[in-house]
């Protein structure tokens, strides 16, 4: 039987490949900044990160995620996109996944 396969990414926080539909995408562009790409279609550059907050604590404390963005990530751009994705309903998604993963 054959399984289909789906784009993998890698998560800039734990460097870990993943199906691209259980990452998050953050996109930088000059338009709009740094934003969570919901639709995963925004232009600019993305990075990707697990659906989880640990994951991104440790992208922001290595610099991954300002290497994957081109830009320096400082405190106050961090915090916006944490606050984006602990306030918004990806909660619920990253409560699930981290579920998941301890399975
Ligand atoms: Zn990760």
């Amino acid at each position: 039987m054959k399984t289909r396969k789906t784009p993998r990414r890698k998560c800039v926080g734990c460097g870990e490949q993943f199906d691209k539909r259980n990452l998050v995408r953050i996109v930088h562009s000059k338009e709009e900044g740094v934003c969570i790409d919901l639709t995963g279609k925004k232009n600019g550059r993305g990075a990707y990160i697990c659906k989880n907050i640990d994951c991104f604590q440790s992208s922001v404390k290595k610099n991954a995620l300002s290497r994957a963005l081109g830009i320096d990530v400082d405190d106050d751009v961090s915090e916006a996109i944490r606050k984006e994705i602990l306030g918004s309903k990806w909660k619920k998604v990253f409560f699930w996944i981290k579920k998941e993963y301890m399975k």
